[in-house]
């Protein structure tokens, strides 16, 4: 009996301090839960601390930007000078300083070195009307891969990109110079040829484009065709322009050529297509 007494005093003793425990634990849950878990405060004042607080006193400070709107604004100032990216020759000819800048700007001005080959030239994936390895076929690697994915999206609306010519060396454009100008005469020659060291081809951020509804050849009907009308559109989404526009003959020094694309990156791209001007505007606008 007296047993059995002691045993239900432990018991009771023991639930009351079960139910004293319970009450406590409740009323600290409710107390934090109230004022850390509904808030997410512990969580999230990781992540946005340097941001927290946009009332402290660090208020007259220039607010904190985005790695993104840092590059936006760096590479905008960062256009290349015109006047600081050429030297003048002895003879008064224009050599460009800045041959590896994705912005680099080659016309009837501005020379490449003659010994200028670009780095890192590869051939992108993509279809050639013609068959084996062959420096056609080259661009910088940066251009390449963009190339891949513009002809990647054009094959998305059905239509067939073929890159026709990339990189050409100053050798080779001083042979197909001198052959255009006993064909046509140099001053016909000097409208759809570029002198050697004046072609962009010589960068390696430049390819010409056609497609089978032109024969694979260089038309300026190619720009009315679907696949012309759709890298008029697009190019720049992949981070090309139509270095030669219609109606820009005076400013780029060459009649209309719509297969003609040069890699100048998505940003300056979107850029130049918003604006309408050509790359030469574009530097000189800055
Ligand atoms: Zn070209």
């Amino acid at each position: 009996m007296r047993g059995a007494l002691l045993i239900m005093r432990r018991l009771r003793s023991i639930i009351i301090v079960a139910i004293a425990c319970i009450i406590l634990a409740y009323s600290l849950g409710a107390v934090y839960g109230e004022v850390i878990i509904p808030n997410g405060q512990a969580e999230q004042e990781d992540e946005h601390e340097p941001f927290a607080e946009p009332s402290t006193p660090h208020d007259d400070r220039p607010e904190p930007r985005s790695p993104d709107e840092v590059d936006d604004t760096s590479s905008a100032r960062d256009l290349p000078c015109l006047e600081e990216t050429a030297m003048v020759t002895t003879e008064g000819i224009q050599i460009v300083t800045n041959p590896d800048h994705v912005l680099v700007l080659v016309n009837k001005e501005r020379n490449l070195p003659p010994d200028y080959i670009p780095n890192d030239l590869v051939a992108p994936e993509i279809p050639f009307p013609f068959e084996g390895d062959d420096p056609r076929k080259l661009m910088q690697r940066e251009a390449a891969e963009a190339l891949q994915q513009l002809v990647a999206g054009a094959l998305e609306e059905s239509l067939e990109l073929y890159g026709l010519s990339g990189y050409r060396s100053y050798e080779t454009q001083k042979q197909i110079f001198a052959y255009n100008v006993q064909r046509r005469g140099e001053e016909a020659a000097n409208q759809f040829s570029a002198r050697p060291g004046q072609s962009e081809h010589q960068t390696g951020l430049a390819m010409d484009v056609t497609s089978r509804q032109v024969d694979f050849g260089l038309t300026q009907a190619f720009g009315k065709t679907a696949e012309g009308r759709w890298l008029k559109e697009h190019a720049h989404e992949f981070g090309f322009i139509i270095r030669y526009p219609a109606g820009k003959e005076q400013i780029t020094g060459y009649q209309y050529e719509p297969w003609h694309l040069r890699y100048v990156g998505v940003e300056h791209a979107h850029a130049i297509q918003a604006s309408g001007l050509t790359l030469e505007e574009y530097l000189e606008k800055k």
